[in-house]
């Protein structure tokens, strides 16, 4: 029998290089992305990872939040 397999990924975001422009958060499919309720060194809030959604949706590690990040801050790794 065929199993549905879901693609799983996490992101490790450099919070002291977040500008805060949010374009992550708009773009994450999943909703998994926040805004940090804490400052960075450079006083902006910085997006949060949050790892599950509040429908229960997970990263699948589709690279869009790190590629539209002009800061460069986003890293994208997908689990094994
Ligand atoms: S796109 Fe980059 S700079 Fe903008 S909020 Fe997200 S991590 Fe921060
Ligand atoms: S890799 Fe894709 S699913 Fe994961 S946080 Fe970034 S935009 Fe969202």
């Amino acid at each position: 029998m065929a199993q549905k397999t879901t693609k799983k990924g996490k992101i490790v975001i450099d919070r002291e290089r977040c500008k805060g422009c949010y374009l992550c958060i708009e773009v994450c499919p999943f909703h998994v992305i926040e805004v940090d309720t804490d400052l960075n060194r450079k006083g902006y809030r910085p997006a949060l990872f949050k790892g599950v959604s509040e429908d229960g949706k997970g990263c699948t590690a589709c690279t869009q939040c790190a590629l539209v990040c002009p800061e460069v801050a986003i890293e994208v790794y997908r689990a094994k």
